[in-house]
């Protein structure tokens, strides 16, 4: 009896204490009656109160029977400040992009940044890794994120690290953004002699290292030997396994156009030997290479009319990006005129392989993380990394699966884990609080929401409506009226 009591007295604090303010942190905060998936990867459980205090999680409270008998019935005392009722709603660690991109421009044009950093809260991503980007606007926005003056997730910067001319230029360059307080280096297109000093050098420094091969003189036998972090995106792993060691391009093939590029990436999956494959997967695993896959930035190459007519373009597409997505061969990413039928079926088969590649990765104990790489080919911020979850569901993994990449795997490719990504006791409180239940159906992270039957009636649902990061409650729907007000005022001027 006394149990009870005392779990009424939890409920009798929720029913009192009254919603917080968005972008207002409060002392005590209560998510009362919440399911949980946490970002380790094991099942939802649930219900459970969660108490945040200031920036931290302070406690996650089980109000199940069984639970209750065991704790004797603790409830969150004293009172808290501000109660968000989570009765019938998930609650996920805050999701991380680990490929992203800061962006105020396209195409030369100005974007306000809000734009991105309210779509990316709205979404329910409280950490971002900006892997290129001008890197002292980065840093101030990091800042700025992480003194709560600006509503943002939380921001690691991984500056780009050029193209230095040799090994001494490599380290020197390396240095200089250490000194800069980067949190790690983005790699694109680099040679071996330079890639394997500045590696060794970064590894010295303690800055990770993010790589987006090309098709290049390195692979991801090079990743594994210099130790990389992680591989973003896809090329240098089948490069790595192909037979002749080169592709076979046809000889009009010219690397520096775009459509030429995009077009015969799409028939490198099936020119990888399997075999071969196999062991630089396991390769991978041995040398602790994680793979950030970004499966969502290459579907308008396997279905461009999709990727033309995604719903939320109606409301939030932003006139700049818009115009930054057309095709146009002056725009990375934008090599879509003349795309074929045939390109879009060597793409699918190539998603297909690639895809295997990822499920065969995960069972030999390879680390996956999730990022959108959004505001090029035609992917949104944020909404970008949630189609992502979708792709990875089209892979073959369990949405639990899902849900720890794009949380507690991230926070491991970020050398964050043991602060971020976790739904526990003294981690941060970075923490999104879902309408709907994203194990049965991803589509309920999009802010657009989706639409239910309920006694006959279609309902509209779904949405993460809460997203808290370090402590501080933003209102999802709130922020969305925001970038909507943006989006109606930006094509108004034109
Ligand atoms: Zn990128």
């Amino acid at each position: 009896m006394i149990l009870r009591c005392l779990a009424l007295l939890t409920l009798a604090a929720a029913a009192f204490a009254q919603a917080p303010v968005s972008g207002r942190r409060v002392h005590r905060l209560l998510i009362h009656n919440a399911t949980v998936v946490d970002g380790n990867g094991t099942p939802a459980s649930g219900p459970k109160d969660i108490l945040v205090v200031d920036n931290m999680i302070a406690d996650v409270i089980a109000l199940d029977p069984v639970s209750l008998g065991r704790s004797g019935g603790r409830g969150a005392t004293p009172a808290p400040d501000a109660v968000i009722d989570a009765t019938g709603k998930y609650v996920l660690p805050g999701l991380i992009n680990a490929h992203a991109h800061l962006q105020e421009e396209r195409g030369g044009k100005p974007q306000p940044i809000e734009y991105e950093l309210d779509i990316w809260l709205s979404c329910g991503i409280t950490t971002v890794r900006d892997v290129g980007s001008d890197t002292k606007r980065a840093l101030e926005l990091r800042r700025q994120s992480a003194e709560g003056q600006i509503a943002a997730p939380r921001i690691f910067v991984y500056p780009m690290f050029g193209r230095p001319r040799d090994a001494q230029a490599a380290v020197a360059r390396v240095r200089e953004i250490k000194q800069m307080g980067a949190d790690g280096i983005k790699i694109l297109g680099i040679d071996r002699d330079t890639m394997q000093a500045m590696e060794s050098e970064a590894h010295a420094m303690g800055l990770r290292i993010a790589h987006h091969a090309g098709v290049e003189e390195t692979n991801a036998w090079d990743d594994i030997r210099f130790g990389t972090t992680s591989i973003e995106h896809w090329y240098g792993i089948p490069d790595a396994a192909i037979e002749t060691g080169v592709q076979n391009f046809p000889s009009s093939y010219n690397y520096n156009n775009e459509t030429d590029r995009f077009r015969y990436a799409g028939h490198l999956w099936r020119e990888a030997n399997p075999e071969r494959l196999t062991k630089v997967l396991e390769g991978m695993v041995g040398g602790n290479v994680a793979w950030v896959p970004t499966l969502d930035i290459y579907e308008a190459s396997r279905d461009l009319q999709r990727a033309q007519t995604q719903p939320w373009f109606a409301d939030y597409l932003h006139p700049t990006l818009e115009e930054y997505f057309r095709p146009n061969p002056a725009f990375h990413g934008s090599y879509f005129i003349g795309w074929t039928s045939s390109d879009e079926t060597f793409w699918k088969e190539n998603y297909r392989l690639w895809m295997a590649a990822l499920r065969q990765f995960d069972r030999l104990g390879g680390l996956i993380g999730m990022g959108d790489d959004a505001g090029f080919i035609y992917q949104m911020y944020g909404f970008g990394l949630i189609r992502g979850m979708e792709l990875h569901q089209e892979a073959g993994f369990h949405p639990l699966r899902i849900i720890q990449q794009a949380t507690g795997n991230n926070a491991k490719i970020l050398g964050q884990e043991n602060r971020l990504g976790r739904v526990r006791a003294g981690w941060a409180a970075d923490l999104i609080v879902v309408n709907g239940n994203p194990l049965e159906d991803l589509k309920v992270l999009y802010p657009t929401g989706v639409d239910e039957i309920r006694d006959g009636k279609t309902v509209h649902t779904g949405g993460v409506e809460w997203t808290i990061k370090d402590g501080i409650p933003y209102h999802a729907p709130e922020l969305m009226a925001r970038v909507k007000e943006i989006v109606a005022q930006a094509r108004g001027k034109r």
